[in-house]
């Protein structure tokens, strides 16, 4: 509603929220068109080996470029898109994009992939990821799906069966934005997954603040004890990067190494020399 109770008991008129329920409309009824038309696309964030600096990955991140909005952040039409139930579409899409764009990269970097819990509540998804696989001929191990901490909080015996599934396909499950669920460490024993990726928020005032210290520390304590990887997110500075080596942390993302691009522009060389054989070729 458009009308916020104040602590006097009364009702004020909110032009900002009224205007951000009058975008929200929008969004979600342009979102089945735009798919047709084109306007979602992909970037992606290099995934790093953080002692040598390595490429191992790149995650996946949706964009909408709206005909009339501009820029829509996913953070404004992801939650809607599962409300409404079209995540399931969107998120093939998603799904099938990746896989294509990751075979024009080295066969040593893998691609990481958001599904939402509404995919895996509603669908079949170790099938769904098998097909998509056999189409795009990606090798499974290159696959890792990423699924927030909440998901696994109301994890269900119907959504830890498609995880195994999925492993026994060889796609790696990585648990995204850890820290931020409330969930003990104690679970992720019992939780089929393969990665941990720590909260950009536990890595922001990392250097300063003492308690994302201890955090950070007994993450990667307990993952290395379970043989799981570790994955810092939101990294901006070569200060965060060595404390996070220095508390075992073994991968990073953030800006330090790469802000989201489009496929073509992770790998500009390949793609000049892929041009150079078009052009040998024609
Ligand atoms: P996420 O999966 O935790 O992705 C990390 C977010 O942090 C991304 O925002 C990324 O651009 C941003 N980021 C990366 N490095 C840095 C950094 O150094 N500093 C800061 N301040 N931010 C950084 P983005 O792209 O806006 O995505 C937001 C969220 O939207 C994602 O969080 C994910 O939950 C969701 N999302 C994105 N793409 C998809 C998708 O294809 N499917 C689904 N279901 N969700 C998606
Ligand atoms: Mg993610
Ligand atoms: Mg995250
Ligand atoms: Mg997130």
């Amino acid at each position: 509603t458009a009308c916020k109770t104040t602590g006097t008991g009364y009702s004020i008129y909110d032009p900002v929220s009224a205007g951000k329920r009058a975008r929200l409309r929008i969004l979600e009824g342009d979102m089945r068109q735009a798919l047709q038309t084109g306007e979602f696309f992909l970037t992606f964030q290099e995934q790093v080996d953080l002692s040598s600096g390595q490429l191992i990955g790149a995650e996946a991140l949706i964009r909408w470029q709206h005909r009339r909005l501009g820029m829509v952040s996913p953070l404004d039409f992801v939650s809607i898109a599962e409300a409404n139930g079209f995540i399931t579409e969107l998120g093939r899409w998603v799904l099938e994009e990746s896989c294509r764009a990751a075979l024009s990269w080295p066969a040593h970097v893998s691609v990481a992939v958001n599904v939402s819990p509404i995919q895996f509540a509603k669908g079949d998804m170790a099938r769904e990821v098998k097909a998509i696989l056999r189409e795009t001929g990606l090798s499974p191990q290159r696959l890792q799906i990423e699924i927030t901490e909440s998901v696994f909080l109301k994890g269900t015996d119907q959504l830890t069966r498609q995880l195994q599934e999925l492993r026994a396909l060889g796609v790696q499950i990585a648990l995204d934005d850890f820290g931020t669920g409330y969930s003990s460490l104690a679970y992720i024993a019992n939780f089929p997954c393969d990665k941990i990726k720590i909260d950009q928020s536990f890595v922001r005032n990392l250097v300063t603040d003492v308690t994302s210290q201890a955090i950070v520390r007994s993450v990667a304590t307990l993952a290395a004890g379970l043989g799981l990887k570790v994955l810092a997110e939101g990294i901006e500075d070569q200060h965060q990067k060595d404390f996070l080596l220095m508390l075992g942390c073994g991968e990073g993302q953030g800006y330090l190494f790469g802000k989201p691009k489009a496929s073509s522009a992770l790998f500009p060389d390949a793609a000049a020399t892929g041009r150079r054989h078009a052009i040998a070729l024609s």
